[in-house]
């Protein structure tokens, strides 16, 4: 049901926000049998910052937990109609599994340490040497350029001064193309099942009575009562957190970070989509993946030499940017070297919602019934999924009474079987000195 008549509502949780982390805690608790409410500001379900998502699936995270997480994640994507179990006029999504390759070079810590990880948690992978990538992709230029540079810098320009070492890659890392679609079929997962979506219909304040969190407020003075409710307001979360009044309890603060994605066509002579990999590159910067109609996405790995734009996510400039365009595009060219630099700059700009050490939160708050899935770090639309089952699984278990913030709780991932410490994505926390402090978590 979608409408925007709130007049006397309740439900058992509202959840604020209904992008892709949103959507997919509506369809878990709807699943179990809770009557939930999605409020979104938005027209449409994954509106937000996940319609510019580049969807990538991977499984390369700095720490053990990043990466067990990832796992568990990608099986979703593999086990789509399954886990949505419903019909969705507008179809389901692909998911292109098409493999990830992180390239290495020697020194390169956060690469060695995605590689101890795959195979101490027996993450399917293969090395590649330098010979075999130049076989396999043979539009790559495998020479060394790094530390990443901006071009305004001389060293930019710098000759390649050796060779990478070669490549890590899994073949099932991949992307989805549509990341919007992906809420859209989770929505009408999440209605099969009696949950409730509201557009255009902004939560101006958390209500509260005897201690505990007791619905919303809208922005035209109404109220939905609910026992739980839970932030995954994205790059808004740290406004929702100031409303409900636990941002400064929390030990783990979030904030909003402008990051641009161009888009650039592929070398005519390569077809990307078909022979396209998603690739990580610290020797340049970025990462990119195929895009339909034959083009290369390309995103950055926030270099150290990239200025970090934390912004208001109601007032900031959301049009590319020539010294960012230029940047990552030129980046781009030193591993494909036919790319070239189109004269006319394509691309999104949006926000990532990050958390002081790039890792999310998915936790309870001070406030009894209020909960946030948020911190996402630009790193969490593929674990939408399970990030979903822990939330669900978290806020059953806390509304029972059980005592999370003393004894962490334990969960097992529903595809994989493998344990899941709800610890690491507690609020109160210390920052993870493990993580890269970057996109890469
Ligand atoms: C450019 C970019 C590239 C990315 N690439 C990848 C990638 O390749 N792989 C990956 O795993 N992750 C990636 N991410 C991260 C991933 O997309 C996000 O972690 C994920 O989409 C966050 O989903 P969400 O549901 O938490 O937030 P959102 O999609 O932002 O949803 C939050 C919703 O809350 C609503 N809202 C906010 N305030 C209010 C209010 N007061 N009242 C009502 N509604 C409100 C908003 O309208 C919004 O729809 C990327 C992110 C960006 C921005």
């Amino acid at each position: 049901m979608t409408n925007t008549d709130t007049k006397n509502l309740s439900a058992d949780v509202v959840i604020i926000g209904a992008g892709v982390i949103g959507c997919a805690l509506a369809l878990e608790l709807a699943r179990r049998g809770h009557k939930t409410i999605n409020v979104d500001k938005a027209s449409a379900a994954g509106a937000g910052s996940t319609i510019n998502s580049c969807a990538i699936v991977r499984f390369s995270y700095s720490t053990e937990h990043g990466v067990n997480f990832a796992w568990e994640g990608g099986h979703y994507w593999a086990n789509w109609a399954q886990y949505i179990g419903a019909e969705d006029e507008l179809g389901l999504i692909e998911f292109h599994e098409v493999g990830q390759l992180v390239l290495t070079m020697d020194g390169d810590q956060h690469a060695t340490r995605v590689t101890e990880l795959w195979e101490k948690l027996d993450i399917p992978h293969e090395k590649l040497t330098v010979e075999q990538i130049a076989e396999q992709y043979p539009w790559l230029d495998l020479g060394l350029y790094g530390p990443p540079a901006r071009p305004e810098d001389p060293d930019f320009w710098r000759e390649s001064g050796g060779q990478l070492t070669g490549g890590v890659r899994t073949k099932n890392g991949g992307y989805v193309s549509d990341p919007q679609l992906s809420c859209h079929n989770l929505q009408r997962g999440a209605e099969a099942e009696g949950g409730e979506f509201r557009f255009n219909t902004t939560v101006s304040g958390i209500v509260q009575a005897d201690g505990r969190v007791a619905g919303v407020e809208l922005s035209d003075g109404s109220v939905i009562g609910a026992k739980v409710v839970v932030n995954v307001a994205g790059p808004h979360s740290s406004i929702i957190n100031k409303m409900a009044g636990v941002y400064d309890s929390m030990n783990i603060k979030t904030a909003a970070l402008r990051h641009e994605v161009h888009h650039v066509p592929a070398p005519p002579e390569v077809d990307f989509l078909a022979n396209g990999v998603v690739a990580a590159d610290n020797d340049t910067g970025i990462y990119f993946r195929p895009e339909v109609g034959n083009n290369v996405l390309i995103g950055s790995g926030d270099p150290e030499c990239d200025v970090k734009e934390y912004v208001d996510p109601d007032n900031y400039d959301n049009a590319v940017s020539e010294a960012q365009w230029n940047a990552q595009v030129l980046r781009a060219n030193r591993r494909i070297p036919t790319l070239g630099v189109p004269h006319e700059k394509k691309g999104i700009v949006d926000l990532y919602d990050v958390s002081d050490d790039w890792l999310p939160i998915y936790d309870r708050t001070d406030l009894d019934g209020f909960y946030v899935a948020i911190g996402t770090s630009g790193n969490q639309y593929k674990n939408a999924g399970v990030a979903g089952q822990v939330m669900a699984d978290l806020i059953e278990a806390v509304e029972a009474g059980h005592d999370h913030d003393n004894e962490p709780l334990q969960l097992t991932g529903r595809y994989t079987g493998r344990d899941i410490d709800m610890s690491a994505y507690s609020r109160n926390r210390e920052i993870n000195s493990e993580s890269s402090m970057s996109v890469h978590g």
